[in-house]
């Protein structure tokens, strides 16, 4: 939830924008019901319900599951970006839906230091942005590349590339590693990009493709 003037907001969580019928017509009936001032598809591929009242947040928090106050530190990544892939767009090399279900459920081995977010484009378009996500993948001809340290904010950077032509097993594998020597190594609050600037990822390679 995030404080705007004297209203508030609610991303309910849909990791790749995937939404089945149930949970659009749930959202539906939850925007009339506690009369949402706007409902916003996000860059980031989520719901936002804009405008919200204090009140109205609470309970609306409870139909929809999701924790009461501040977020905690995550072991697991943020959020997900992913497109249709190839199993629902013709130019795509490699499957972003599956790939993105899997890195949702990485857990690592403690709290990330910060956000991580990722990006996965099934082929070398980039609609999902990968370049610019603090883990990036996008599917090539012979299997997956993976970036890490983008970001698209204020000082923007393109991610280091880590490996290519992965397995989808290989690169759920390296995500993991990558981002475990991460939180070992960041200190608290510093983003992969910073990170990424001020180490180097000769380090990071050399730890997890060893
Ligand atoms: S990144 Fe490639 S596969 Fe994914 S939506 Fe864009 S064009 Fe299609």
């Amino acid at each position: 939830m995030t404080e705007n003037l004297k209203t508030y907001l609610v991303l309910p969580h849909y990791d790749a924008g995937l939404l089945s019928p149930e949970e659009l017509e749930q959202l539906a009936a939850l925007a009339r019901k506690y009369n949402i001032p706007a409902t916003k598809i996000t860059g980031a591929q989520r719901i936002a319900f804009l405008g919200m009242e204090e009140e109205a947040v609470v309970a609306l928090k409870d139909e929809l599951g999701l924790p009461e106050g501040k977020p905690e530190q995550r072991s697991r990544v943020h959020y997900i970006q992913a497109c249709p892939g190839k199993t629902w767009c013709k130019y795509g090399h490699q499957d972003a839906l599956s790939l993105a279900e899997r890195i949702k459920k990485l857990e690592m081995d403690g709290p990330l230091p910060a956000k991580v977010k990722v990006g996965i484009s099934g082929c070398r378009f980039c609609c999902c942005e990968s370049w610019m996500r603090d883990i990036g993948l996008a599917g090539e001809s012979k299997g997956w590349r993976l970036t890490f340290g983008g970001n698209a904010a204020g000082r923007p950077r393109i991610g280091d590339i880590i490996a290519d032509r992965l397995s989808g097993d290989e690169a759920v594998e390296l995500v993991r590693k990558a981002l475990n020597y991460y939180r070992q190594e960041a200190t608290s609050k510093t983003r992969t990009a910073r990170f990424a600037e001020r180490l180097g990822v000769e380090g990071l390679k050399k730890a997890v493709l060893g």
